[in-house]
Order: structure tokens, then C-alpha cells, then sequence
């Protein structure tokens, strides 16, 4: 039996309006390098100062994840050579501002904690972009925006997990405010490292890169996984080496040698003294804490006995966790709600593209058609209907009732003549259906209501027709 052993390293940009060490703006999208200074352009002569909101942002990240805050820090030069990197250095810390911790994540053996190594600040390099001619070019605007370096210890077993871990760490960072984590904008870079091996010791692990989705990491960590496999399977040994991701192969390939090999040479930032921090500023940022996302998980699930995977959907959008609390203070059962919420409402954002704060109904709206099934005034299937047509107008569901006379039919006598008609109308089927094709009544229910435009009450309907059918 293999095991895989992984361990993941993410590069988080920290949520602050300037840069790590300088004033520049920090701006996604910005005319190329416009965002720069002498500071992160590294000229000579000039002195780096630590952004403080930023420091503040990384304490709390590190106390939502159970870390040890170490009151001393140290930053350090990271130092290679490369186009993006002005300073031939980059600034990160020797001694990280945070060690230990972990992640809590749901998996089909049940919980577990993905712990995690450190948390460090560091700044980020540049971007360079290639052009199809064959030429580089560089945006400095990126130089120094202030990262979060989070480094998981080797204890994620699949791309399930992986995945798992993060999604939470990312609802992590978005619940304390310390990132927008938007993957697509590079602010949430993940570099899982893997190893397979058949007995306990390590093997030779292998980083991927250029990972632009969570789809991305599962299917990269899935493909090396079985790709290493092979060939410890053939006899062959694995190379160390950093992989890149290529989304339209779907395959991870060798990265070039000349951009994998580095050497990085580290020394002591003689610019900044140490990173000093008292008990206040901990205290401080632990009180801006909201509910996290793990205890909300385990809160809902326990309080509204929802499923695990419809927690998660709340979970990982706050907006639609308030608008489903609110529904249930408003009357509406937590059934009907997650019910509605997950493939309705959800359903019907992702046919239009649009997103839940789009939406113009209030949580009250589903109270009052909880309250109108429970009276029979709707049906289930109109109160779908309802809640689609309502979704982006906002109108009031009884206004929407009588606007489309949808108002449930339970008078009998109208059932029954409907009733009659459908099975006068299809005797053959009747007749399989005396004959023991009883998947049948089905197709009954389903003519009856077409017969009352979908408004009969469907209690009355299978009864009657139950009735009527076993006279025959
Ligand atoms: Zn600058």
C-alpha cells in the first residue's frame, strides 16, 4: 500500500491599503508601474518602515489558527536574482511572527486538525508578463505588497484534504479581514508539496506551482499522486523537482532548470530592528475575532440539524448564513429553508450568473410561504415557482398570489371533476395500472395537476384519485 504525504505552503496578500514597507498604494489592476517608489524599487539609500496594520493582521490570522504569537521576530533577507525582484533581496522573517496551530477540517473518517508550522510576513516581488514576440516585461506594482506565509506541516493525505484545509483556511482569512483571498487575483497562492512513499519514512517530495484554483490543486495533488505511484511501482526512483501546473494538459510538468534551482542566501534585514509585540496588541486583535468558521459549522449543524455539506455552503458565504438565521427567526423551518437556499435560490444564481447579494427577497419572504404551505393556501411546487419569480423583483408573495391566481384549489368538487376527466381520458393507462403497473399513479398526479394549472391540493388529489381509481 503507498501513502501520500502532503504538506502545503500559501502565500496570502494581507488585506491592507499600502505596502509592506513603503507608502505605495496597493491597487489590483493598476497602470504598470505607477505604484512604486524608491523604497520597494530598492535604491540605495533608503530605509524600509513596517506597515503596522498589517502586523496587526497577520496577529489575528495567527490567533484564529491557535497559533503560539512569538513576541520577538526577526526579518530577514531572502536573497536571489531575478527580473521581478528590484532589491536582489527580498524581506521575510527568520524568526516567523507565529509557530504552531492548526487548521480543523471535516473528512469521511471524520475531523481532523491540519497543523500548521509557521506564520510568517514577508513582501511580495514583482509579476512579469511574456509576450507572445518573445519579450519580458515587468510590473513592479506588486513589489512589496505585504504576504502572510503559511506553512502546513506534512500531514494531508489527498486532494480531498487538501482541498478541505484550503477552503477553511481561506474562510479563515475572509472572517478575520485579514485577506479577500481571491484566488483568481493572486491573493491566495497555494504550493502543495508531495511525496509518495510505501513505508513510513519520506519520500522525495515535489512542489507544484502555478495553481489558479481550488479544481486546480485537487487535480494537480490527484495527477502527482498517481503519477509518483507508477513509477515506484515500475522500480523507478523520483526526482526532486518543482512541477508546474498546466491547466489545459492537466498534467504537472518539470519546471525549466534554470527557474527551479535556486539559492537562496539568507541574512539578517540590517535595516529593521526586531519585530517587538506586547500582550495589548494580542489582546486587541483577539477581540475583532468574529465566529469562526469551524465553530460556526459545528454551530449550525448542532442548532438548525442541518447536513455537513449544507453547513458548508453557509459557511462559506456569511451573507447566506445571516439570511438563513433570519429566515428561521422569522418563521420559516430550517428544512424549508437550507431546502429553498441550496437548490433554488442557489440554482437560480447559477443559471443567471448572478450572486446572493443580487437577490431582492428578504428573509421574511420565506417564512410567509413556509406559512402558506402549513395553511394550504400553496403548494410546494408553487412556492418554488413563486420563490424564482420573486427572486430579483422582491415582490411580496401574496401580492405574486393573487397577481397569477395561485392560490391552492382544496374545494373537492373541482378536484373530482378533473379527477374523473383524466381517467376517462386515458383508460389504457388505467387499465395497466389495475393490471399492477402501480409506478403509474404518478402519471395520474401529474395530469390532474396539469388539468388545475399545478393548484390543487395535492392531499386531495392522491386521495381522490386513489378513491376513484380503486372503484374501477
Ligand atoms: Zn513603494
Amino acid at each position: 500500500m503507498y501513502k501520500a504525504t502532503i504538506g502545503i505552503e500559501v502565500h496570502a496578500q494581507i488585506k491592507t491599503a499600502t505596502k509592506m514597507f513603503c507608502g505605495c498604494k496597493v491597487e489590483f489592476l493598476a497602470e504598470p508601474n505607477t505604484n512604486i517608489c524608491p523604497i520597494c524599487m530598492g535604491e540605495p539609500g533608503v530605509l524600509p518602515h513596517v506597515n503596522k496594520r498589517a502586523v496587526e493582521l497577520a496577529v489575528r490570522t495567527a490567533i484564529a489558527l491557535h497559533a503560539k504569537i512569538n513576541l520577538k521576530s526577526i526579518y530577514a533577507r531572502k536573497n536571489y536574482f531575478y527580473p521581478d525582484l528590484p532589491k536582489g533581496y527580498q524581506i521575510t522573517q527568520s524568526i516567523p511572527l507565529a509557530e504552531g496551530g492548526y487548521v480543523e477540517i471535516e473528512t469521511e473518517k471524520g475531523k481532523k486538525k491540519i497543523y500548521i508550522t509557521r506564520l510568517h510576513i514577508e513582501e511580495d516581488a514583482g509579476k512579469l508578463f511574456h509576450t507572445t514576440e518573445g519579450h519580458s516585461l515587468v510590473d513592479f506594482n506588486r513589489s512589496g505588497v505585504p504576504l502572510m506565509e503559511i506553512v502546513s506541516e506534512p500531514v494531508i493525505e489527498n486532494e480531498k484534504e487538501a482541498v478541505a484545509y484550503l477552503r477553511r483556511l481561506r474562510q479563515i482569512l475572509r472572517y478575520v479581514g485579514s485577506s479577500d483571498a481571491d484566488m483568481e487575483k493572486g491573493q491566495f497562492r497555494c504550493e502543495p508539496n508531495i511525496s509518495v512513499s510505501k513505508d513510513e519514512k519520506r519520500g522525495v517530495k515535489r512542489e507544484v506551482k502555478n495553481l489558479n484554483s481550488l479544481k486546480a490543486v485537487e487535480r494537480a495533488i490527484k495527477y502527482e499522486i498517481s503519477k509518483q505511484t507508477d513509477s515506484l511501482e515500475k522500480g523507478e526512483s523520483i526526482t526532486q523537482q518543482t512541477m508546474l501546473w498546466d491547466e489545459k494538459k492537466q498534467m504537472a510538468l518539470p519546471m525549466r532548470e534554470k527557474e527551479g534551482v535556486t539559492e537562496y542566501r539568507y541574512f539578517k534585514e540590517p535595516d529593521l530592528i526586531p519585530l517587538l509585540l506586547n500582550n495589548d496588541i494580542i489582546e486587541e486583535q483577539s477581540k475583532a475575532i468574529p465566529e469562526l468558521p469551524t465553530e460556526k459549522f459545528n454551530r449550525l449543524r448542532e442548532e438548525y440539524k442541518i447536513k455537513g455539506e449544507d453547513a458548508e455552503i453557509l459557511v462559506d458565504s456569511p451573507e447566506m448564513a445571516e439570511f438563513f438565521e433570519k429566515a428561521i427567526k422569522s418563521g420559516c423551518s430550517s428544512k424549508y429553508a437550507i431546502g429553498w437556499m441550496t437548490t433554488d435560490i442557489l440554482g437560480e444564481l447559477n443559471k443567471s450568473g448572478k450572486s446572493f447579494g443580487d437577490i431582492k427577497i428578504a428573509p421574511n419572504h420565506l417564512a410567509r410561504l413556509n406559512k402558506m404551505i402549513e395553511n394550504k393556501t400553496i403548494n410546494m411546487n408553487i412556492a418554488k415557482k413563486i420563490l424564482h419569480n420573486i427572486l430579483f423583483t422582491g415582490e411580496a408573495t401574496e401580492a405574486y398570489i393573487k397577481r397569477n391566481n395561485l392560490s391552492q384549489v382544496t374545494d373537492e368538487g373541482e378536484i373530482e371533476k378533473a379527477v374523473v376527466a383524466v381517467i376517462e381520458e386515458n383508460s389504457k393507462e388505467v387499465e395497466r395500472y389495475k393490471g399492477g403497473e402501480e409506478k403509474l399513479f404518478g402519471f395520474f398526479v401529474g395530469q390532474v395537476m396539469k388539468k388545475m394549472k399545478g393548484k390543487a391540493n395535492p392531499g386531495v388529489v392522491n386521495r381522490l384519485l386513489k378513491e376513484k381509481l380503486n372503484r374501477r
